[in-house]
């Protein structure tokens, strides 16, 4: 390509904003990146947020500011509605075209609900941060009611389910019972907190299905010790109002189910034209472009990106951003005429937080296993590089860190008052019923 190319990112996730990163030290490239909300999210601390221990602020980084020195990345916020491949080109809700020389799609994910009766329409995913502050909300909501009717607790209005153990699932339900159990009784002393329940359901006999068996077992004693009830090798049937029904045809009275249950490709991909695949996820060649559309990237949690085994890599973090960087690499490959690598993933493992000092990691391709403190530590190390390489601030860390380790039982009073819920937007954007486990 000659004079300067035009790079249209859709979606400011990890993936997004390390193909605008490395972009912007191209000035032959003239990039803009588009996502709905004008800011990135850090997804591994939204059950933080969820659960009064960091404030939005802490995780929402806004993208104006990441991108504000350099002056061939724009930033844009806007819906986009639909894609032209051939062009390529992008139309936002707001009727304006984008046309670009280059596309990159980095649109993420939505919740899978795997057409469960009631589940689209009456649980709270976790899956951006307006989910996170919905849940906050609820459960704030809740024990506000419970402290003045308490006969509501006979109902389920304490006890809060989590459909789910993979490592979302598990995070949640770890999170939940410290809220619950260790937090609130300072906030209502006078209620009978001890009818409060955490429940985490999933279909599998174990939680944490990616991880090892002594993992398996490990996470389950965890949850189990610090209160939560795992009811596992039974599926939710339906949702209603006010409970869940389960497989064995037993049913939980819950306000509040939090679902982990599953994602999907978001919901562009359907309306892209492009080849999807497992979990209505585009398909890519291993250099990330779609095959026939070698102007077009995928990447991150929207795309089914091969792995060295012949399986397609997890929805993670770490790989979204590392092909983020490497699509980078390849569209200046291209503007320099060069030829497109293939898309190499540096693997550092699984890992997942389970609680205040307990956690599991498997680190690198080979798996080598930790737990506690230790694996805390990894947690710790993987997310910074993360954070740091999205070009975000380390306050969320700093301040959460500081609760976690200094001040164990304590939230803001800021965080646990109902009052001072943001309203988050409704969810506007309809859903696609095809998909698979969440793996991340
Ligand atoms: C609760 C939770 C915890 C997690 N914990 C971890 C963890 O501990 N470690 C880890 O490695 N991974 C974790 N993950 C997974 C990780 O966060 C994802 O794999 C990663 O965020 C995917 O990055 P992405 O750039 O593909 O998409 P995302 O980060 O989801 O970004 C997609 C962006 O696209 C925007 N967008 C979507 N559609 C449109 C549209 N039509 N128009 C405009 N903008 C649009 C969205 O607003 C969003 O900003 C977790 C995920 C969740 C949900």
């Amino acid at each position: 390509m000659t004079g300067t190319t035009e790079v249209v990112i859709v979606g400011a996730g990890f993936a997004g904003v390390a193909c605008a990163r490395r972009l912007a030290a191209e000035p032959r490239a003239r990039v803009t990146i588009v996502d709905r909300n004008g800011y990135h999210q850090f997804q591994p601390l939204l059950y933080q947020i969820a659960t009064a221990e960091l404030a939005p602020r802490d995780i929402r980084f806004d993208l104006g500011e990441m991108f504000a020195r350099h002056a061939n990345v724009q930033t844009r916020t806007g819906e986009v509605d639909s894609i032209d491949p051939h062009g390529p080109a992008v139309t936002l809700t707001d009727g304006s075209t984008l046309a670009a020389d280059v596309l990159v799609l980095g649109a993420g994910a939505q919740p899978n609900f795997f057409h469960t009766p009631g589940a689209d329409q009456l649980t709270l995913p976790l899956y951006s941060l307006d989910d996170a502050q919905r849940v906050r909300g609820r459960i704030l909501e809740l024990f506000r009611d419970a402290a003045a009717k308490p006969e509501l607790i006979d109902e389920g209005a304490l006890t809060f389910v989590v459909v789910g153990g993979g490592a979302t699932g598990v995070e949640t339900a770890g999170a939940l019972a410290e809220i619950v159990h260790d937090v609130m009784p300072h906030v209502y002393p006078h209620l009978a907190i001890a009818g409060a329940k955490v429940i985490l359901v999933d279909l599998g006999h174990t939680v944490l299905s990616a991880f090892s068996e002594e993992s398996h077992a490990y996470a389950a004693r965890q949850l189990q010790h610090r209160g939560v009830q795992l009811r596992l090798g039974v599926s939710v049937k339906q949702v209603t109002a006010d409970g869940v029904t389960l497989g064995d045809g037993s049913t939980i009275p819950t306000r509040l189910v939090v679902w982990g249950g599953g994602l999907m490709a978001a919901p562009l991909a359907g309306r892209s034209g492009l080849p999807q695949g497992r979990g209505g996820r585009i398909e890519v060649n291993p250099d990330l472009t779609v095959p026939g559309f070698p102007r077009v990237y995928a990447l991150g949690d929207i795309a089914n990106i091969p792995a060295a085994d012949g399986e397609t890599l997890p929805q993670l973090g770490s790989v979204a951003q590392q092909a983020g960087d490497w699509a980078a690499g390849n569209i200046i490959a291209g503007i320099e005429g060069e030829q497109r690598q293939p898309f190499r993933y540096k693997d550092k493992g699984i890992m997942a937080m389970i609680g205040r000092k307990a956690a599991v990691a498997e680190i690198g391709p080979h798996r080598h296993e930790l737990k506690g403190r230790l694996a805390f530590a990894a947690w710790l190390g993987v997310h910074a590089q993360l954070l740091a390489n999205a070009g975000a601030e380390m306050r969320a860390f700093a301040t959460w860190l500081d609760d976690f380790y200094v001040r164990p039982a304590h939230r803001s009073a800021e965080l646990l008052d109902p009052a001072t819920i943001d309203q988050p937007r409704i969810r506007t954007e309809e859903r696609a019923h095809d998909g698979t486990e969440h793996t991340g």
